[in-house]
């Protein structure tokens, strides 16, 4: 449980830290809240050489909207994202997912950026950016990339971030005013990572789903967009047969691990609860 030593880095501008990045190559990683990389360190899965603290940045923090986005920096934490009242009042479902992450301990210091870029499946954010259809900006050496979170996740642990790159904003797309949202999430207990979870983000007209996005956490080696489900979800009324085909393709795209948290089999069975839960919560806060 003692890591393996390092050597510490605490850059004051982002490019101090690229620069870092590039000079010290494989043996580095970046350091955000530390709280999934360094429980890593302790049971020496990983072993960096250095570490390139991130917090010394300021201008990776805050909050903004700009034009019909919202800017999140990557070193706000959870806790800042459940107590921003732009969030609450144009992307709600932010402050409910970081409500059910961990407990209040690790949420005051563990960040957006740490959570979306280390690419555990485990992690709840990843699944609701594919759900909002945001985008992450990255620096490295040769400038900025940003890149769909649709697009991010590969494998776990595996993201489309180079080497050398910091993720140092998230930029979501504001859902329309009146639109329905829900992050639903079947853990053990409190501060637990989710058996499965889903998150629902639609708009209703007259009644019926206009639009309708959906992504899953942990049901898979990556977190899950499920479009076909979301398809097949437009023009109903969210009547029951039609939930039930949806939930029936969401269920068919996951691949989860038999562990500790249940066979297979079940997590994807609470992957579909969890959806069809989500789906009736996001059609009530729309009016339906
Ligand atoms: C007891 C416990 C329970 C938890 N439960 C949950 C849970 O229910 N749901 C959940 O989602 N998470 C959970 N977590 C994880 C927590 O949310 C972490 O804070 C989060 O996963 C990582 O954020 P961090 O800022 O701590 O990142 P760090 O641990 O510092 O970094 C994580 C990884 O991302 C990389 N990284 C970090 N920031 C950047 C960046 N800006 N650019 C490029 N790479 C970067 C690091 O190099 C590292 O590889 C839990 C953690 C603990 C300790």
């Amino acid at each position: 449980m003692i890591p393996g030593s390092f050597a510490y880095h605490r850059p004051k501008f982002l490019g101090e830290a690229v620069s870092l990045l590039a000079d010290l190559g494989e043996e580095a990683r970046v350091l955000a809240g530390g709280h999934s990389l360094i429980p890593m360190m302790k049971l020496r899965l990983a072993t960096p050489e250095h570490l390139i603290d991130l917090a010394g940045i300021a201008g990776l923090k805050g909050i903004r909207a700009e034009g019909g986005d919202i800017v999140i920096g990557a070193m706000t934490t959870q806790h800042e994202l459940a107590a921003s009242d732009l969030l609450s009042a144009k992307v709600p479902i932010l402050r409910e997912t970081s409500l059910v992450i961990a407990d209040p301990q690790v949420r005051y210091v563990g960040t957006l950026g740490g959570n979306v870029a280390n690419g555990d499946p485990g992690n709840d954010m990843p699944a609701v950016m594919m759900c909002l259809g945001a985008t992450y900006h990255a620096v490295g050496k040769g400038g900025e990339r940003r890149i769909p979170a649709r697009e991010f996740y590969q494998g776990a642990y595996f993201t489309a971030l180079e080497p050398g790159e910091v993720l140092t904003a998230v930029r979501i797309p504001v859902p329309p005013d009146g639109h329905g949202h829900a992050y639903e999430k079947l853990k053990r207990k409190i501060g637990d990572y989710a058996t499965a979870a889903a998150a629902v983000v639609l708009t209703l007209s007259s009644g019926k789903v206009a639009t309708c996005s959906i992504g899953l956490t942990n049901v898979a080696e990556t977190p899950l967009w499920a479009e076909d489900a979301a398809k097949l979800l437009l023009g109903s009324s969210l009547d029951a047969a039609t939930v039930k085909q949806a939930v029936a393709a969401a269920e068919a795209i996951t691949s989860p691990a038999s562990d500790t948290r249940g066979p297979a089999l079940y997590r994807t069975k609470m992957a579909g609860v969890m959806l069809a839960r989500a789906l009736a919560t996001a059609r009530q806060r729309a009016g339906g």
